[in-house]
């Protein structure tokens, strides 16, 4: 005698999450085609490191503060362009 396969299906669908992934846009610097490399420089920026001294003497940093006036300006990494009118 056979066993009874067991009837009905058993598994049970995991349901996953909807993954949303923001598609964004690559910036491509459009003088030389570089994407990969890009730098920033902040103007008029005010730093604001707190030290406390070790025993040893050194300087250890504990708090940072940051005053940014701007502009920011953004470039290329590859022409140096001045790429500040891509990065919204
Ligand atoms: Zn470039």
């Amino acid at each position: 005698m056979k066993k009874a396969l067991p009837t009905g299906r058993t598994h049970k669908v995991k349901v996953k999450k909807p993954l949303y992934f923001s598609i964004k846009e690559k910036l491509i610097c459009p003088y030389c085609g570089n994407r990969d490399e890009f730098y920033e420089i902040i103007e008029n920026a005010t730093f604001l490191i707190h030290y406390l001294q070790t025993d040893e003497g050194t300087l250890e940093p504990v708090e940072e503060e940051a005053e940014l006036m701007g502009p920011i300006r953004f470039y290329c990494g590859s022409c140096n362009s001045d790429l500040s009118f891509l990065k919204k």
